[in-house]
């Protein structure tokens, strides 16, 4: 398999582990030739990661990974190429950033009725200046010996469902895509095995629904999946005429099975067709 891009990456800007810098850096060293910046819901590592780029040789992508309203599953959609310094995408970040700060304290009160001791400075210590995610909570139980893994602390406290959950204030969809494409960017769907809809015929309809909004692609090829269903994905793309992109959702030491570049090899064709959507977007 040629691993040559990675068309969805976390800093420590977002729950990754690695700075912008050492993303680029390690990119370049798995010769691995382009990569999009896609932090949860902030733009914040983007412009060191371009820079870098330039030091590495690395095509970076700007890049955002956005959070939004839905049930039942987890709707998290991908802007590409958008800019940064748009003001209409940096107030509806700075909604879902809030909405964050807002849902922090609770998941720690929650913990603590649970009788897991931690604080609030304990995980803002881990996760550093940049944002918090639940990522950076599981890590404190894990330091702390309440979980064996990140994983469980998922499993047993943090996912959707569980006693340490606390839901968020996320942005609608259709305002999502539109604040992607007012800042210049595409919309694609990220990991769409995650939106856990019944049966195919409801992710059909859901993308259709979508499509008409503005949503450009779907990240048919992604960690999350199985063969098949990356293959299912791929072909529901396809017949829906979307453009198909892969992402490795590389984390870092947050999610160590998950390798930057994986995935890399079925996407350098979308990219140009990402461009291609962009100009037409413009054009309209
Ligand atoms: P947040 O943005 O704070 O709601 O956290 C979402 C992030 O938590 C995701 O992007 C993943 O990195 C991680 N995450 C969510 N669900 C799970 C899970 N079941 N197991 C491991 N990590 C998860
Ligand atoms: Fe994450
Ligand atoms: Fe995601
Ligand atoms: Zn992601």
């Amino acid at each position: 398999m040629k691993h040559n891009s990675d068309l969805h990456c976390h800093t420590n800007a977002s729950d990754g582990s690695l700075s912008p810098a050492e993303l680029v850096q390690k990119a370049a060293e798995e010769g691995i030739t382009t990569i999009a910046i896609t932090d949860h819901d902030t733009v914040s590592g983007v412009r060191e990661a371009l820079a870098a780029g330039a030091k590495y040789g690395v095509r970076v992508i700007p890049g955002v990974e956005i959070s939004i309203d839905f049930q039942p599953g987890t709707m998290h959609v991908c802007g590409y190429f958008i800019d940064i310094d748009n003001p209409e995408l940096c107030r509806g970040l700075e909604f879902v950033q809030e909405a964050r700060r807002n849902r922090n304290p609770q998941i720690i009160q929650k913990l603590n009725t649970l009788g897991l001791a931690i604080t609030m400075e304990e995980v803002q210590a881990v996760a550093g200046p940049d944002q918090v995610g639940r990522p950076h909570f599981a890590k404190v139980l894990l330091q702390k010996g309440y979980v064996e893994n990140a994983k469980e602390a998922f499993t047993k406290y943090l996912a959707k469902g569980m006693p340490g959950y606390v839901d968020k204030r996320r942005l609608p969809r259709d305002e999502a895509i539109r604040m992607i494409q007012t800042a210049g960017g595409v919309a694609v769907m990220a990991h769409p095995i995650q939106l856990a809809l019944e049966n195919w015929e409801a992710y059909r309809q859901l993308f259709l629904e979508l499509k008409a909004a503005g949503l450009a692609g779907i990240e048919a090829f992604n960690s999350y999946q199985s063969e098949e269903e990356n293959q299912k994905f791929y072909q529901l793309a396809q017949e829906l005429d979307m453009i198909v992109t892969a992402g490795s959702d590389f984390h870092g030491e947050t999610k160590p099975t998950v390798q930057l570049g994986e995935f890399g090899d079925v996407v350098p064709i979308e990219i140009e067709k990402l461009l291609a959507e962009l100009q037409r977007e413009r054009r309209r």
